[in-house]
């Protein structure tokens, strides 16, 4: 089929050469009526674009959609060819433009559909570097814990260019933005960053203008940043409840969360008011009851997790919006002293609007900001040093790049050792780290020679008691940044006390 008008591309310069052939694909594909197929022809573009972008010569360009052997029938009308203008990708499109066709697409195919057109614009733009996303490190789910059916996550972020070691880049995305900051709206389109594009709306129960854009490394998928249109602090109101519940409602099934507004406890910009969000399944909505309450049509959940979480169901958002409000409240304002600072009191929440059920899930972790008593323990650090930002505190663990040269680096260590030691009872204590893995020292101890005290029936090599071992870690994370430790039924009863008294 001829799809390529030969004529143009002879003319183009061969940097262009490559992404016109992959519009061409793109364009191509979205005739197709199957979506699997359609979806599997753009993946499959992507790929062989994302292999030969840097490519000069053209022999490698050479794009034959395996039609025949997967036996997809190819469109025989022309009946799709409005729907080809609307999903047609012009990287040079305007955010006008851009947000027309999204809320076509939305309107016509729902959020989901909208969103892949944004990331496809993103990563033909190069805004997102989809080949960058591959360096990451996702391990299996982890499920051999006490919390029955929660697949903890933990990744490992190469992705960011600033961890590749020996290299700066060229253009740093932190050190040059429009506007007062890196998320400000003047951002969009902008000279440092021109294929940044976002879909904008208004939100129905507060009135404020937002905008959803990817962020140029997402963690998982959907993952966006949700941004107020104007440049405001960051700071936990009924407004972020309600908003929150409205951005569910008119997307069933995302996750969208907000982290807290108080210094230490997770958010990374409280300059700018912001929300963050994922198409993911996060292991926190696996967790099952340790104790159930009732208020106001609502069925409130103490979760058996490792830091302390609320999780509010509701058929309707009013109900679903009062009790939240209420809780957080409660939270913040209550007397939990002396324990807890009152002023130091925050929340992370994640929402969703579950499609099935037709029932509103908001979930409340309780943070207090007083450091270093709820923060990481220091011998742990050396795994995670920064901030427990909501979507750990929901069980995907982000850890640093630096890990994945650390622990090969630790394995080799660890194997030397114990094959060049006599005794039989190894002495730990004695191993030759350099100065860069002094910090693992304690680690080791607690967790990696713990485990395999525990596994010597069963074979298990070096890396996977490391792999175990940092499973272990995140856990005991997020129990260090929880102010509410797992028995502690007191404080939870009266944390729904306070909150009933609040009439
Ligand atoms: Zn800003």
């Amino acid at each position: 089929m001829n799809i390529i008008n030969h004529l143009a591309l002879s003319q183009l310069p061969s940097s262009r050469k490559v992404l016109y052939l992959y519009r061409r694909v793109f364009r191509l594909a979205n005739q197709w009526e199957k979506e699997s197929e359609r979806d599997s022809i753009r993946d499959e573009a992507r790929d062989k674009f994302h292999k030969n972008m840097y490519k000069a010569e053209l022999d490698y360009l050479t794009y034959t959609i395996t039609i025949t052997t997967k036996g997809y029938s190819i469109p025989k009308n022309d009946s799709h060819s409005k729907q080809q203008d609307e999903t047609t990708i012009d990287i040079n499109m305007t955010q006008k433009e851009i947000q027309m066709i999204q809320e076509t697409i939305i309107n016509r195919d729902g959020w989901r559909a909208g969103m892949k057109y944004l990331y496809d614009y993103s990563t033909l733009s190069r805004y997102i570097q989809e080949e960058r996303l591959h360096l990451n490190i996702n391990y299996e789910p982890y499920l051999n814990h006490q919390y029955t059916n929660v697949p903890f996550q933990v990744t490992i972020n190469c992705s960011k260019p600033e961890i590749i070691s020996g290299q700066t880049p060229k253009e740093s995305h932190y050190n040059q933005f429009e506007g007062k900051c890196v998320i400000c709206y003047e951002n969009i389109a902008s000279k440092s960053r021109s294929g940044l594009r976002a879909y904008e709306f208004t939100c129905n129960q507060s009135g404020a203008q937002f905008f959803r854009q990817f962020p140029p490394y997402p963690y998982f998928n959907g993952h966006n940043v949700i941004i107020d249109r104007r440049h405001v602090d960051q700071h936990l109101t009924i407004d972020t409840i309600k908003e929150l519940l409205d951005i569910c409602e008119t997307m069933p099934g995302y996750k969208v969360a907000s982290n807290s507004d108080r210094d230490g406890t997770g958010a990374t910009n409280l300059l700018h008011r912001h929300y963050q969000a994922g198409d993911y399944h996060f292991a926190v909505f696996y967790a099952q009851t340790k104790k159930e309450y009732h208020h106001n049509d609502c069925t409130i959940r103490w979760l058996n997790y490792p830091s302390a979480c609320l999780q509010i169901r509701g058929l309707q958002r009013e109900q679903v919006e009062n009790t939240s409000f209420k809780l957080f409240n409660a939270w913040r304002n209550g007397d939990f002293s002396p324990a807890l600072q009152q002023p130091l009191q925050t929340c992370s929440f994640i929402a969703t609007f579950d499609e099935t059920e037709k029932m509103f899930h908001f979930l409340i972790f309780a943070r207090n900001a007083q450091q270093p008593k709820f923060l990481t323990r220091p011998s742990l650090q050396c795994i995670k040093k920064e901030f427990v930002g909501i979507f750990e505190m929901c069980g995907r663990a982000i850890l640093p790049g630096r890990l994945k040269d650390q622990l090969s680096r630790l394995e080799s260590i660890l194997i030397d050792f114990e094959s060049n030691s006599n005794d039989d009872a190894l002495d730990y204590g004695k191993i030759v780290l350099d100065q860069e893995h002094e910090i693992f020292r304690q680690w080791i101890n607690d967790y990696y020679v713990q485990l395999k005290n525990l596994t010597t029936t069963t074979p298990t090599t070096t890396k996977q008691l490391l792999i175990e071992s940092m499973n272990h870690t995140f856990i005991d994370i997020l129990r260090d940044n929880s102010p509410i430790k797992e028995n502690d039924f007191e404080t939870i009863d009266k944390w729904i006390e306070i909150m009933k008294k609040d009439l």
